[in-house]
């Protein structure tokens, strides 16, 4: 029998706020920090301390339920999850389980070349726990983690290969980054996802007992993580038996999950409201103020559909906001989109290869140092003939280097083409006559002269000289 994986997707994405989620304390997790370092009686839990909502995670949540094309609920409610573990000093978590802030949306990607929609059930915000730090026969607590703010996202079943989940998570973190609400990096832990798998017959459409699968670490454990299941959940039904719904626990260095825990010993959270924060009201003109019209997907289409850009371009223009916006720019001082994209995929991107120190200490503003203004001259230059494209290198070159503007350094390098005809003529008239022996003997029949006179053009021009009219007017006088 044939069997198709069916699966959804619960992220955890971290906050990119100053503050964490109810206190005033730094919401940095740097590798850097001292542990315990940021930390007080909110985020510790201490008894009488109360949770205060810092606005700028609601800010940054309505941004990307935005981003995710969701309904943002005009009221949310906070709920405490009640249970035990070290790592949790209140003894609660702070979540929404019963009014979450947003509601059915979607993210838009390309899977295998093909655009494809995957629905977003839910989004509700909470805050993170401390973390465990096992070092030899003890355990160490940090809780400067604690109370940081996450957006847990969580998806329809919509996802029926590995590819789609990769293309998804790669997609939900662009548009994070894109909206500002997150870095999204997963080494950093600022992305964290779990999967639902179960499997069926194809043909099927009954939802079978689903396996959570836990602790993926990195896109590649993930893939590893669903293949394995896919395997484990088939051989399990070709032997008569049927998938227990429980909690896996990914262990990547094995390459096996082991069961956390099942149906049967699920924890009872004990939920209820939060009775020290009031109901969250979010006015529809503040959703209004932070929408975000246009997506990197969106982008890729038009790169794609309208400009005809080759797949790889318009993906790379599309995935990061500001080199996409400087793009945009461009586009709109020069009228051509492939020109464009040929001189920041390849005449930017090459000189930011060389300056690589420079780049990797300012990142991408610094070849953006390129103003888009002058860059649009770059490309004015070159086709108008004023300026070859070889040498347009050169100009762009000292545009990134030391700033100015590019008709000033075109001039200061001398690199202005001459279209005067009667100064190339002079030009083509001295080239005759100091080479006539070579003139001869290409009206003789050695055609592969033809190409020494026009270099001798260029040469007698000082570099200046327009090769194309060169060619003309050498054919038009010697045949
Ligand atoms: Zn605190």
């Amino acid at each position: 029998m044939k069997y198709e994986i069916v699966m959804g997707l619960e992220t955890h994405v971290r906050v990119k706020s100053e503050t964490k989620m109810f206190c005033s304390c730094r919401n940095a997790v740097a590798l850097a920090e001292e542990p315990n370092e940021n930390v007080c009686g909110v985020c510790m839990g201490f008894p009488g301390m109360l949770p205060v909502l810092n606005e700028k995670i609601v800010d940054l949540a309505v941004r990307a339920s935005n981003a995710m094309r969701m309904t943002v609920n005009e009221i949310s409610i906070f709920d405490r999850k009640s249970y035990f573990y070290p790592d949790l000093p209140a003894g609660f978590q702070i979540t929404q389980l019963f009014h979450p802030i947003a509601e059915h949306g979607e993210v838009k990607t390309m899977v295998d070349g093909a655009e494809k929609t995957f629905r977003i059930h839910r989004m509700h915000i909470e805050n993170d726990a401390g973390k465990l730090v096992h070092a030899g026969s003890t355990t160490l607590l940090d809780y400067n983690r604690a109370g940081s703010p996450l957006m847990e996202i969580v998806t329809e079943p919509d996802f029926r290969s590995k590819p789609e989940v990769i293309a998804y998570l790669e997609e939900l973190q662009k548009i994070m980054r894109w909206c500002g609400a997150s870095d999204a990096d997963m080494e950093k832990g600022q992305l964290r996802c779990d999967v639902n798998i179960s499997i069926r017959p194809v043909g099927s459409d009954v939802l079978n007992n689903r396996v959570e699968l836990k602790n993926l670490n990195s896109f590649s454990a993930i893939g590893r993580a669903i293949d394995n299941e896919f395997a484990r959940q088939i051989e399990i039904m070709e032997s008569g038996g049927r998938v227990t719904q429980e909690t896996r626990g990914w262990d990547d260095e094995h390459g096996e999950s082991r069961p956390q825990r099942s149906k049967e010993d699920a924890m009872d959270y004990r939920y209820f409201p939060e009775p020290d924060l009031p109901p969250l009201h979010v006015l529809g003109e503040f959703v209004q103020a932070r929408l975000v019209p246009e997506l990197p997907i969106d982008r890729r289409r038009k790169y794609l559909v309208e400009y005809k850009l080759q797949e790889d371009d318009a993906r790379i223009l599309s995935n990061e906001r500001t080199l996409s916006d400087y793009y945009e720019e461009l586009v709109a001082l020069t009228g051509d989109p492939k020109k464009s994209c040929s001189y920041v995929t390849t005449v930017l991107f090459a000189i930011v290869l060389e300056h690589n120190a420079r780049v990797r200490s300012e990142g991408v503003k610094s070849f953006l140092a390129v103003p888009a203004k002058e860059l649009a001259r770059v490309i004015e230059l070159v086709a108008g003939d004023e300026l070859s494209s070889t040498n347009s290198k050169a100009v762009v070159e000292e545009l990134f280097e030391n700033g100015g503007e590019a008709d000033e350094i075109v001039d200061r390098l001398g690199l202005r083409q001459v279209n005067d005809t009667a100064a190339l003529d002079a030009v083509v008239e001295q080239v005759i006559v100091e080479f006539a022996a070579q003139v001869s003997e290409y009206q003789a029949g050695k055609v592969q002269l033809f190409g020494f006179l026009v270099g001798s053009c260029m040469k007698a021009s000082k570099g200046q000289g327009n090769p194309k009219m060169f060619t003309e007017m050498l054919k038009k006088k010697i045949g």
